[in-house]
């Protein structure tokens, strides 16, 4: 009897709540999710997990990206804090964080953003299961992307597999409100006050800093404006937005930024339209993640030479446009868009490795790393992907070098020593890696 009325004092004194779940989605003002829980008629509790099943996957314990996530949840602890609340920062599995939740307080509701890659859909899966067995409803918004799932269909009813169309279709079917902006700021003091809640240091999450310079995500008009003219030369400074890490975490608005390409550069709406377009692909499809796009392309015999691949990965090739962007990319983070079609083309056709490998290596390096548009942009330059990039289309790393960094200001930036005796020879002849390449894809695909 006692122990009975314990509980139910125990239950009776629990403060009740709803529960906002910041992911992918960092920011407060023009958040979807976010906007309707502050709507909710319980204050809201923010909270940010430290997922261990994505963060023991990552080998290096110095990570640019954690360590950015990192610097952004802690600047919404101190913005709310100003506001007598606190976000409530976890580490660990998701499942057993919400069950801890569920001890303390009354939760009303879940809100949050959706998520399209297939781990985060089955974590979700799961946790709208658990918070539906205690009558708790999990509700979750379009917020990452302008037009999503099959908001874009083909006239049978289904999604597009080849760009063009898709983009065609994009743009008859947006309409002005999918640019509206969230005002999150509009019911801003329903926040469940509450003390700051405790911080967790970064080293506590299992990283250590890097102290990496992260691009600003201020939106730069006159960079998109020129964007169509600048956009496929990688000497040039300024010539792309570097927008990726913010769109990746969402400390930038996709709303925002697509209204202003609007105005300003339909070249650059098309970008980001290459982004939905590749997050739709991968909701649709996520068996692309370990295969290929279109099946037959499983079958090629990649040779995945491991020394060859290390000479890659260095940026030691012998083709100093190969060797600039890999370097570029292992110092910085970044590799500009152009020399990531030829870094990867290179790697799967004239070194014939497997392109998760190179996809792989991008994963671990790029700050703006979006699973979507890797793997997209990967079995695009492989030619197992959605897009009519024919296989027999092998880029030519000589012309590309010459046609998009003519006065080599890109690859004297990274590879200084390019004219000299200590930079190795072309580690493969490109006409002799161009017919093997293109023997084996024949072979493949019973050409
Ligand atoms: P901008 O050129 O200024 O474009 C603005 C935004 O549009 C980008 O930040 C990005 O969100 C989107 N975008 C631009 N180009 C593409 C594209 N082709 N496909 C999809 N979205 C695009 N992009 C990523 O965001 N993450 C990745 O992990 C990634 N890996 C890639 C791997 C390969 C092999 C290839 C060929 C492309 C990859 N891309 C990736 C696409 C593109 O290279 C980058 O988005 C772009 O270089 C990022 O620089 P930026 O922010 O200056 O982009």
């Amino acid at each position: 009897m006692l122990v009975l009325r314990l509980i139910s004092l125990i239950i009776m004194s629990k403060e009740k709540i709803t529960v906002f779940w910041f992911r992918r989605d960092l920011r407060f003002d023009d958040n979807a999710g976010l906007y309707h829980a502050l709507q909710d008629q319980l204050p809201v509790l923010p909270l940010f997990i430290f997922d261990t099943e994505i963060l023991d996957d990552l080998e290096d314990k110095k990570d640019a990206r954690v360590e950015f996530i990192y610097k952004q949840v802690t600047e919404i602890h101190r913005q709310l804090e100003e506001k007598g609340s606190s976000i409530m920062v976890k580490k660990g599995k998701p499942e057993q964080v919400y069950k801890e939740i569920l001890n303390e307080y009354e939760v009303g509701a879940v809100y949050t953003n959706h998520d399209y890659e297939p781990y985060a859909k089955e974590r979700d899966g799961a946790i709208k299961k658990m918070l539906e067995e205690s009558n708790i409803p999990f509700h979750t918004f379009k917020d990452h992307v302008i037009l999503e799932k099959d908001e874009v269909q083909n006239n049978s009813g289904s999604y597009y597999k080849v760009f063009t169309p898709y983009k065609n279709k994009w743009l008859k079917q947006v309409n002005e409100h999918a640019f509206d902006g969230y005002p999150s700021a509009l019911r801003f003091d329903n926040w469940h006050k509450i003390d700051p809640l405790p911080l967790p240091s970064l080293k506590a999450i299992g990283f250590e800093k890097t102290h990496t310079k992260i691009p600003s995500k201020t939106i730069k008009e006159d960079i998109i404006d020129s964007y169509d003219q600048t956009r496929d030369y990688p000497g040039i400074t300024g010539g792309t937005s570097r927008l990726g890490i913010h769109l990746r975490h969402g400390t930038l608005s996709i709303r925002k930024l697509a209204k202003a390409a609007r105005s300003l550069n339909d070249t650059f709406l098309n970008e980001l339209i290459w982004r939905d377009f590749y997050i739709m692909i991968l909701d649709h499809n996520p068996q692309v993640v370990d295969a290929a796009f279109k099946p037959k392309y499983d079958k090629i015999q990649w040779r995945n030479n491991e020394e060859e691949f290390e000479k890659w990965c260095q940026g030691k090739t012998g083709f100093p446009i190969v060797d600039a962007g890999m370097r570029q990319l292992n110092a910085s983070g970044y590799m500009h868009n152009r020399i990531r079609m030829v870094t990867a083309s290179f790697l799967t056709k004239h070194l014939l490795i497997d392109w998760r490998w190179g996809e792989a290596y991008f994963a671990g390096k790029l700050l703006d790393y979006e699973l979507a548009n890797n793997n997209g942009g990967w079995q695009w330059a492989a030619g197992c992907g959605t897009d009519a990039q024919p296989y027999f289309r092998i880029f030519n790393p000589y012309s590309q070098a010459k046609k998009y960094d003519k006065n080599k200001t890109y690859i004297k930036e990274w590879v200084p020593e390019y004219d000299s005796e200590e930079y190795p020879e072309p580690m493969v002849n490109h006409e002799k890696a161009r017919e093997r390449c293109l023997k084996v894809y024949k072979k493949a695909l019973g050409k």
